[in-house]
């Protein structure tokens, strides 16, 4: 095939993109690093790596820093770093009992961090979002004057188009087909967009990209509270089904002479392993909170027999449900986050001999079941992550984009 001039050009501009995305990413997940690790991660030639530098310093969206010498001979080589500082989004969270926002530079490193409790129980989009608006306000104030985010991520405890930012199902919240995403827009005021997505979702992607799950490309997150949701990452890549529904393990059909469940059915996996299950097993109030699953593992940890049969028959439910999700998914690392990972120390020789006994050989003998190392800030971060994806996947669109973002926003 012969390839016209102007073909030629489109295809290597898609390349040079291309590269620069790999880089950017590499710097992103891995932090600074020198021109020939960058040489040895992206399989790029050296040339190609010092010209796409240069792009990238001219740009502002990276910074070369003279390397200390280590006692190696020869020319030390430069670390290349991302421009932390100055690209930089904001992350916000709406959690059963806490709001949270953070700001974080790229690479990941945090700048900005507060949570504050929220009571549980049903709250208006009005209230949680200007609760999130005066929030990042505070933290954005904290900040150099002119600072502007290149993206927004939110985190919700709640089922999220993801196309529009529309929770479509909260229970915790109360919330039934709310439009979070389209008043978080108008209320930030930030020349930016504000993607909107589950929890479990963005705690995988946190604890694929910077937890437990690193290295693993087949990842099942499991994030237990109230409500039980998933984050499923196959290749790679999130399973998010047609709209962004996809996952929601916690209503998994399992047990059907069991408890009615907050989605109207019956019997859904987080009746049996979820925190309200955890509490009426051991004998405390289904609303009795944080304070009462406190008091409940404090019990564990003393022998009392009520409470440690109480985490017994969420270990089992959940060691149950476990298998058949390994039998379907095949993953290399389950990830256990919030209560499941609070309760992990005492119910980790259940869930293993639950996965010996249900779950098909082959892949028992591939996964490991891990607790979270983000814990509770997992979905923030992820939240963060998501709103970098954008940079991530094309850098070149930002090169020399942040005077124009400060314009906009002062105009
Ligand atoms: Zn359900």
């Amino acid at each position: 095939m012969v390839m016209g001039r102007e073909e030629l050009g489109q295809r290597s501009e898609t390349v040079r993109r291309a590269n620069l995305s790999a880089i950017v990413r590499e710097l992103h997940l891995h932090g600074p690093l020198s021109r020939s690790e960058l040489v040895a991660r992206t399989g790029l030639t050296r040339s190609a790596i010092r010209a796409l530098i240069g792009e990238l310093v001219t740009g502002e969206l990276v910074v070369e820093e003279p390397a200390l010498r280590l006692g190696t001979p020869g020319r030390p080589s430069p670390l290349v770093r991302l421009a932390t500082e100055s690209t930089v989004v904001l992350a916000l969270e709406i959690s059963i009992d806490s709001l949270a926002v953070a700001i974080l530079g790229a690479g990941g490193v945090v700048l900005e961090h507060r949570r504050v409790d929220r009571p549980r129980g049903h709250s208006t989009l009005e209230e949680i979002a200007a609760d999130l608006v005066d929030l990042a306000r505070a933290a954005r104030a904290r900040r150099p004057l002119g600072e502007t985010p290149i993206g927004v991520g939110v985190a919700v405890a709640g089922i999220v188009n993801r196309s529009d930012g529309l929770v479509s199902f909260a229970p915790n919240l109360g919330w039934v087909d709310v439009p979070l995403g389209a008043t978080l827009t108008a209320g930030l005021a930030l020349p930016v967009p504000v993607g909107v997505a589950n929890e479990s979702d963005l705690g995988a992607l946190a604890e694929l990209r910077r937890g437990a799950a690193r290295g693993a490309d087949d990842v099942l997150y499991v994030h237990g509270e109230v409500g039980v949701g998933g984050g499923i990452i196959v290749d790679g890549r999130p399973l998010s089904g047609i709209a962004g529904y996809g996952g929601e393990i916690g209503h998994m059909p399992i047990n059907p002479q069991g408890r009615p469940c907050r989605c109207g059915s019956t019997g859904c996996w987080e009746t049996e392993v979820g925190e309200r299950a955890l509490l009426a097993r051991a004998g405390y109030p289904l609303d009795g909170g944080r304070a009462a699953v406190d008091a409940v593992l404090a019990d564990a940890a003393a022998g009392v027999p009520e409470a440690l049969a109480a985490l017994q028959s969420v270990g089992r439910w959940l060691g149950l449900g476990l298998a058949g999700l390994v039998n379907i998914l095949n993953p290399r690392r389950v990830i256990l986050g919030g209560l499941l990972s609070r309760i992990h120390p005492f119910v980790a020789d259940l869930v293993e001999a639950s996965l010996d006994r249900h779950a098909l050989a082959a892949p028992r003998r591939l996964v490991s079941v891990v607790p979270s190392t983000l814990g509770v800030d997992a979905p923030l971060l992820g939240a963060a992550e998501m709103a970098f994806e954008p940079l991530l996947a094309d850098p070149a669109a930002w090169l020399g984009t942040r005077g124009a973002l400060v314009q906009l926003e002062s105009a």
